[in-house]
């Protein structure tokens, strides 16, 4: 289906940290764009490593960041070690009037609240084979300081916490396996009924909704 006729979907995509979500919406991306694309949060926390402005966030002062509050103008946002995250109102706004869906990282607690404003998005919880795994691609990832690698290992055991209100779980086991099922559900997603209303205007004789 061409990528103009359709919405674009919303894909809140969730994980204790290592468990590789990362690596998953990347292969997936890399599979599927541009009908897909990762959306770019804000954030008050300090920019990492090589990350850019406007490509892995937007890195905002906290005054700014409480002006998009007070203006209404995020969808969601949490405070996460101590800096606030969010999505703006604009970046979803945006891919769905060009039709692309929108693969939204976030916690748990963001998850909630576009559920709640979103009704049709879709909650993916992407879980390691088990939490001895998730310990070792932490310690192995090789990124991170140990007491950002605690930080990360005890936040990980809180957010799965908010597992219930995820529609889909992927087990991060074999990678190959784990990417299929995630571009099944983006897949799948695109041929729900309320995606296909091009397709049914075309056929009068069926009842139109
Ligand atoms: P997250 O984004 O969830 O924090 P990453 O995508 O950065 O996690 O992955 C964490 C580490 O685990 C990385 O070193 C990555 O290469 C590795 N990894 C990801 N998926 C798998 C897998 N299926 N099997 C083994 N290692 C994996
Ligand atoms: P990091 O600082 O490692 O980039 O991200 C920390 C946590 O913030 C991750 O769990 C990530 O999913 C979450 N996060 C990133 N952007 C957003 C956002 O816009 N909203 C919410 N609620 N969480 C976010």
């Amino acid at each position: 289906m061409s990528i103009e006729t359709r919405p674009g979907n919303l894909l809140v995509v969730t994980a204790p940290s290592g468990a590789g979500k990362t690596t998953l919406c990347r292969s997936v991306i890399e599979r599927l764009e541009p009908t897909i694309r990762y959306s770019i949060s804000h954030t008050t926390r300090p920019p990492r490593g090589n990350e850019r402005n406007g490509v892995d966030y937007h890195f905002v002062a906290d005054a700014e960041f409480d002006r998009l509050i007070g203006e209404n103008q995020m969808a969601e946002w949490a405070t996460i070690h101590g800096h606030r995250y969010g999505t703006s109102r604009a970046e979803i706004e945006d891919s769905q009037a060009r039709g692309q869906d929108l693969f939204l990282d976030i916690e748990g607690q963001g998850a909630v609240q576009i559920k709640k404003l979103f009704p049709q998005a879709i909650l993916i919880y992407i879980l390691p084979p088990s939490l001895a795994d998730l310990r070792d691609r932490l310690l192995r990832r090789g990124s991170d300081a140990p007491a950002e690698i605690e930080r990360r290992w005890e936040n990980a055991r809180r957010e799965l916490a908010f597992l219930p209100n995820y529609d889909y779980i992927i087990v991060n086991d074999i990678l190959s396996e784990a990417t299929r099922g995630l571009e099944a559900i983006v897949l799948a997603a695109r041929q729900r009924r309320e995606n296909m209303q091009d397709a049914i205007r075309r056929f009068p004789a069926a009842p139109q909704s």
